[in-house]
């Protein structure tokens, strides 16, 4: 095993801005080590107060819509207004294509060279508190590194989504134009939970019908209502490749970020978020810590085989296990 780092040297070269430190950092959280665990939890309470500073952007979209291209036009136009950009990416099947998402080589070519800018594959597969647990904390330590932005990428597939929700203040849906909502696999419940819509590849022959998924969209959610904020949702169209409308977004996120803290929520959205972690990770680990007690375990997969077979009832299942808590 390495030495242990340490946490002194990690806390000072973060809070300075020195990448290949806060890349060990992120990798210290990113261990399951018991030890590493510990020392993480230190080195994150040390750099909280250095964080919070940053608008944390999630990405999402299905495969092929165009998300690497786009936080590369994006993240490059961030970096033109002087923002310091990170990407942390995540790969909901991380486990099984082993970090598939940033395995190719070409994805941001020049982001991934910029100089102020930091992009990481985050590893999420079968961590402790959700997917997004380990990509929160990463969060936290590029903030206090310095990045005002901080993208969060997931592939839209499921559940990565609502988490990815659950991370950051600006959730943007990427889209395409005429594939259909189905093709798209995008379900209602996303689009609900999306502060905004960009439909991408508006160039070309496309942007016509770029043109005409906007009004199909905006007109979509219109009919939902809007977020507790008081937030309606926008819908942009932009072009990665050739640059326009990129702006654009950037200048929604800004006006959501406006309206979000004028009116509290902004804070209101961060207090939940963190209680929602703090309330998910405790659960988790009662529930481990129970499980570890004598004989539960078996006990359980007893009930779960009758409860399967349709021997017992789950409710009367769940009595029994209470019964010997
Ligand atoms: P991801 O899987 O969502 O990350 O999608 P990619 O960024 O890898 O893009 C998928 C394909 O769409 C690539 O061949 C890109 O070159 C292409 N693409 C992405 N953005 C645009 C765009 O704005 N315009 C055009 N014409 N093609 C794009």
């Amino acid at each position: 095993m390495r030495p242990l780092p340490d946490i002194e040297i990690l806390v000072n070269g973060i809070l300075n801005g020195d990448i290949a430190l806060l890349s060990r950092a992120i990798t210290l959280i990113e261990s399951t080590h018991p030890v590493h665990q510990a020392l993480a939890a230190k080195l994150l309470d040390r750099v909280l107060p250095y964080s919070g500073k940053a608008m944390r952007i999630g990405i999402t979209g299905v495969p092929g819509v165009g998300k690497s291209t786009f936080i590369e036009s994006f993240g490059m136009h961030l970096i033109g207004l002087g923002k310091k950009v990170a990407v942390l990416a995540i790969d909901p099947s991380s486990n099984i294509s082993k970090g598939s998402i940033l395995g190719d080589k070409t994805r941001m070519e020049q982001l991934s060279v910029a100089p102020n800018a930091f992009i990481r594959p985050s590893a999420a597969a079968g961590s402790l508190g959700g997917l997004t647990y380990k990509t929160r904390e990463a969060s936290l330590l590029c903030e206090a590194a310095g990045f005002d932005i901080i993208i969060i990428e997931t592939v839209g597939v499921g559940q990565s989504e609502t988490e990815v929700r659950n991370i950051c203040d600006f959730f943007l849906l990427l889209m395409l134009a005429g594939a259909g909502d189905e093709l798209q696999g995008i379900k209602r419940g996303i689009m609900e939970m999306a502060d905004g819509l960009v439909i991408t590849k508006a160039d070309g022959a496309n942007v016509q019908k770029a043109k005409s998924a906007r009004s199909e969209y905006a007109r979509a959610l219109h009919f939902l209502p809007p977020h507790v904020s008081g937030w309606y949702p926008e819908v942009s169209i932009c072009s990665s490749i050739d640059g326009s409308g990129i702006e654009a977004v950037y200048a929604m996120i800004e006006k959501f970020e406006q309206h979000q803290v004028s009116n509290g929520y902004f804070e209101t959205r961060r207090k939940e978020q963190n209680l929602s972690a703090f309330r998910r990770l405790l659960r988790e680990v009662l529930y481990q810590h129970l499980l570890s007690r004598n004989g539960l375990k078996e006990h359980i997969s007893s009930l779960e085989q009758a409860v399967a077979d349709g021997r017992q009832n789950p409710y009367s299942a769940v009595l029994d296990i209470q019964k010997t808590l």
